[in-house]
C-alpha cells in the first residue's frame, strides 16, 4: 500500500508517478482523503504529480492522470510534465506580480490624491494670510521695506507650491477620469487676451502678442479649464525661452474648428523627443539640463482637457530655435449636433 502522495509533493518538491492505480492499493491519510475521493471516483488508471516550483517556493501541485484504456503514464513522462508545471508555474507566478504591482499603483495613486487634497487647505489659507499682510502693510504711511521683500517672498513661494498642488491634484483626476468639464460659451479671443495680460504681468523679457480675428469667436468648451490649457502653454512658452523675445499666441478659422498657436523662440526640443511630450512626469533632455524646474505634468493634463474637447494638440518644434504648441478645437461640443 502507498499514499495518494499529494502532501508528500507538496512537501519534499519531488513529482511522483503512478504507472498503475489499481495495482499500488492507494491508502490516503487525512490530508489526503479528498484527492483519494477524487481518484476512484474518476477511476483513474495512472497519474502523475509535480510540484508548481517558483524560486525555491511550491505554490501547489500540477496533475496528469489517465482512465480507462488508454496507454498509462510512465516515468518517461515525467519530463515533459515538469515542463509544463514550470511555465504554469511562471505563468501563476506572474499573474501574482502583476496583481501586487496594480495594487501598489492603486495605492499610490490613493496615496496622490489625498496628500494633494491635504495640501490644498494648508497652502490656501497662507496664500490668504499673506495677501492680508500685504494689504494691510501698504496700507501704511511708509510701509517698511524690510517686511516688505520677505513677504513678496513668502507670496511668490506660496503660489508656487499652490500651483504644484493644483497640478497634482488635476494629475489624480486626470488619472481616476474624475477631471469633469463645466461646458458653456467660451469666446476665444477675449481669452486669449486675458491669458496674455497675465502672463505679460510675470516677465519683463518676453513680448508677448495676440493674432485673433475681429470678431467674436465663439466655441463650446470650458472656460476656466481652456484658460489653464492656454496659461500653461504660455508659461511654458516662457520658461523655456529663459533668454526672452518673442511669443505670439495666434488664432485660426477652420469651418468647423479653431486652432491656437502658441510660439516661442526658446531652447526647442529634440526631435527624438517630442513623441514622448504629453506623458506625464516627461521632461525633454535638454529642458531637464536647464535650471528650469518642472514636474512634467502640465502638458499631460493640458493633453487630457483638450482630448475631453474633442481637440487635439500638436508640437513643432527645433532645438535651439523655438517650438509650436498647436491647439485645435471644435467650435460644438462633440456629440451635439447643430
Ligand atoms: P514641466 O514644464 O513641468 O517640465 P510640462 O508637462 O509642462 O512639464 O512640459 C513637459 C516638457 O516639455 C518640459 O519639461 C520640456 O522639456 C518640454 N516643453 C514644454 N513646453 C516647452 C517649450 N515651450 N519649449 C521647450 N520645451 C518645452
Amino acid at each position: 500500500a502507498r499514499s495518494v502522495g499529494l502532501h508528500d509533493v507538496l512537501a519534499s518538491g519531488e513529482s511522483l508517478l503512478v504507472p498503475d492505480v489499481s495495482a499500488a492499493m492507494l491508502t490516503a491519510s487525512a490530508s489526503d482523503a479528498e484527492q483519494f475521493g477524487i481518484i476512484q471516483a474518476l477511476e483513474l488508471a495512472s497519474y502523475g504529480l509535480v510540484p508548481l516550483v517558483i524560486r525555491e517556493r511550491t505554490l501547489g501541485v500540477l496533475t496528469f492522470a489517465t482512465t480507462g484504456q488508454r496507454q498509462a503514464y510512465s516515468q518517461q513522462n515525467l519530463p515533459l510534465f515538469q515542463a509544463i508545471a514550470q511555465r504554469v508555474a511562471f505563468a501563476i507566478e506572474n499573474a501574482r506580480l502583476y496583481a501586487e504591482a496594480q495594487q501598489a499603483i492603486a495605492i499610490r495613486d490613493q496615496f496622490f490624491s489625498i496628500a494633494s487634497h491635504e495640501l490644498k487647505t494648508p497652502t490656501t489659507s497662507i496664500l490668504g494670510y499673506a495677501q492680508l499682510l500685504e494689504r494691510r502693510l501698504l496700507r501704511t504711511s511708509e510701509p517698511d521695506q524690510r517686511l516688505q521683500t520677505p513677504l513678496q517672498a513668502i507670496m511668490q513661494q506660496t503660489h508656487r507650491l499652490n500651483r504644484l498642488v493644483l497640478a497634482m491634484l488635476d494629475l489624480s483626476r486626470v488619472q481616476t477620469g474624475q477631471l469633469r468639464l463645466t461646458w458653456g460659451s467660451v469666446d476665444v479671443g477675449s481669452l486669449l487676451e486675458r491669458v496674455a495680460q497675465e502672463a505679460r504681468l510675470s516677465t519683463d523679457r518676453h513680448t508677448i502678442t495676440v493674432s485673433a480675428a475681429e470678431e467674436p469667436v465663439i466655441i463650446a468648451g470650458d472656460d476656466l479649464r481652456l484658460e489653464q490649457v492656454l496659461y500653461n502653454l504660455v508659461q511654458n512658452a516662457i520658461k523655456y525661452s529663459p533668454q526672452g523675445g518673442p511669443i505670439s499666441l495666434a488664432l485660426t478659422l477652420e469651418p468647423a474648428s479653431v486652432s491656437i498657436a502658441i510660439t516661442d523662440r526658446g531652447i526647442g526640443i529634440p526631435t527624438a523627443e517630442l513623441s514622448g511630450l504629453f506623458q506625464r512626469f516627461y521632461r525633454a533632455t535638454n529642458a531637464a539640463a536647464t535650471t528650469v524646474s518642472g514636474l512634467g505634468l502640465g502638458l499631460y493634463i493640458v493633453h487630457d482637457i483638450v482630448s475631453r474637447h474633442g481637440g487635439t494638440i500638436s508640437v513643432d518644434s527645433t532645438e535651439g530655435i523655438g517650438s509650436t504648441f498647436t491647439i485645435q478645437l471644435p467650435r460644438r461640443a462633440p456629440g451635439v449636433r447643430n
